[in-house]
């Protein structure tokens, strides 16, 4: 007879994250016994998802390395029991130590039993018990079990050996965005029917049990922000250090002439809480690169919306993706205006851009060209010295700069409206997948051109040695510092 979780607020619950290629391997080695026995493997886990006020408290374990277990780990097995040689952990346990690593035990049920068994807890005891009497009893075991293409979880501490915790959900990070083990509630809120008659049931509980993040809350970061509780995102975290002017009241959705003055962060927080839709919501007022609680948030997040309109926010986006194993979705609008000779402007050319990056698959910002040092280099100038920004282009271009957004750049309601929507369309797309991209789009680049009416997707450059999406770091590794960068912080409460 299986053990049974206890149920209660998942909410509270942490989450973990296998990569595409991780479970692959994994699906074909825990299924292939010749005779039909279990398999087991060790899943190394980085613990991510940091502490964030204001949030509960739900750690992120992403896989990292995987150590397949052959003959010389087993000493019997059937359909129905596994039995493994002991003697070979304490090498798994140093290396948890020393890379600072989470251990993880995933086995295979081919009985087609999706519970765990009480064999099951007396095996995972034993395994927490060895490992936090070599590494502390800090120590933390993430177990798994397979059976049937899904998988289901729980976790285990060194302080409470003998109780098992269920996790939110298992997501495997592909092309897509698949979430294992969701326990749907019995009914989705009325609100959420008419998503439920498009998706299905689960859209409405996977949604509920995500958390996103929204950096930049203007033209096309406020649809996204509010769209997203209105769809039942479980957790929402708002950044943006800017105050709202009068100026961004054309494009934006949620704020009052009222809140002009005030932080976008705050004031947009105030109107998703009035909404009444029970969204977890928190606001960061302060900028990404100024942070270093809103980038351990973004360490918390399963996915990340990107609608910053600098070229630095978006490159400390691009690591993000790959130190924390985030889903990013990054959207931004391109245009340019020329005037007639009664000074008439007219609108030559107008794009919405939604690039959407996992850790394994797509083009990273950089290979997109979308961050690439000149830009950044003309951003800084610009901050240095303001008066840059009123030479005349081609001036600019000269001096090897390139021409950055500024705030006389154009922004038109319609234009970044259907851009933000088009970035959450697209994250909709990768729970449940419902495109059918013809063969010349990209997912990880979508052009929307609004002059010509017209939808393209643009090469990413080839670089091989990109230290990003190239050469497959999955998940990096910090030392001292968030991120690497010494301006973000000492990293203070992993
Ligand atoms: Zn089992
Ligand atoms: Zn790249």
């Amino acid at each position: 007879m299986g053990s049974e979780e206890p149920s209660g607020n998942r909410i509270d619950m942490d989450r973990i994250a296998l990569l595409g290629s991780h479970q692959n391997q994994l699906t074909s080695w825990l299924s292939s016994h010749p005779e039909g026995h279990e398999r087991g493997a060790i899943i190394f886990f980085r613990r991510l998802g940091r502490k964030v006020v204001g949030l509960p408290h739900s750690e992120r374990f992403v896989s990292f390395d995987i150590e397949l277990m052959d003959d010389d780990w087993i000493l019997d097995s059937s359909e129905v029991h596994l039995r493994i040689n002991m003697r070979k952990l304490p090498e798994m346990y140093f290396r948890c130590e020393t890379e600072n690593l989470v251990l993880g035990f995933v086995h295979s049920h081919p009985s087609g039993v999706l519970h765990f068994s009480r064999k099951d807890d007396i095996n995972e005891e034993n395994l927490i018990h060895g490992l936090a009497g070599c590494n502390g009893i800090h120590s933390i075991l993430v177990s798994i079990i397979y059976c049937d293409g899904t998988w289901r979880g729980r976790i285990r501490t060194g302080k409470e050996p003998n109780e098992a915790k269920p996790v939110r959900h298992i997501s495997v990070l592909s092309d897509k965005l698949e979430l294992h083990h969701i326990t749907e509630s019995k009914d989705s809120p009325e609100s959420l029917l008419r998503q439920e008659a498009a998706f299905g049931k689960p859209f409405n509980a996977k949604m509920g049990s995500l958390r996103a993040a929204v950096v930049g809350l203007g033209g096309t970061g406020s649809p996204v922000a509010t769209m997203l509780a209105r769809c039942g995102i479980g957790e929402l975290v708002l950044i943006d250090g800017d105050d709202f002017e009068e100026t961004n009241m054309n494009r934006v959705r949620g704020y009052k002439s009222s809140d002009v003055g005030h932080k976008k962060a705050e004031s947009l927080k105030k109107f998703i809480d009035d909404l009444g839709l029970g969204i977890k919501v928190i606001a960061f007022p302060e900028f990404v690169g100024d942070s270093g609680e809103a980038i351990d948030s973004l360490s918390s997040a399963d996915v990340v919306f990107g609608c910053t309109d600098d070229v630095a926010g978006r490159d400390l986006l691009n690591h993000c993706i790959y130190y924390y194993g985030l889903i990013l979705i990054d959207s931004g609008l391109t245009g340019f205006i020329q005037e007639g000779e009664d000074g008439t402007p007219h609108l030559r050319d107008h794009r919405g851009r939604v690039s959407c990056i996992l850790p394994e698959i797509g083009a990273c910002l950089r290979c997109q060209g979308i961050v690439t040092d000149m830009k950044l280099k003309y951003e800084q100038a610009i901050k240095d010295r303001p008066e840059l920004a009123d030479l005349y282009p081609e001036t600019l271009k000269r001096e090897h700069y390139l021409i950055g957004g500024g705030n006389s750049a154009p922004g038109v309601g319609p234009f970044t409206s259907m851009t933000a929507d088009n970035a959450l369309a697209t994250f909709m797309n990768l729970i449940k997948p419902y495109r059918r991209l013809p063969s010349d789009l990209r997912q990880d680049n979508i052009w929307v051109d609004f002059v010509h009416m017209s939808i393209h997707s643009n090469e990413p450059a080839e670089n091989p040695d990109c230290i990003y999406c190239r050469k497959k770091f999955l998940t990096l590794k910090e030392e001292n510092y968030r991120l690497d960068m010494a301006k973000l912080g000492k990293i203070s409460n992993v």
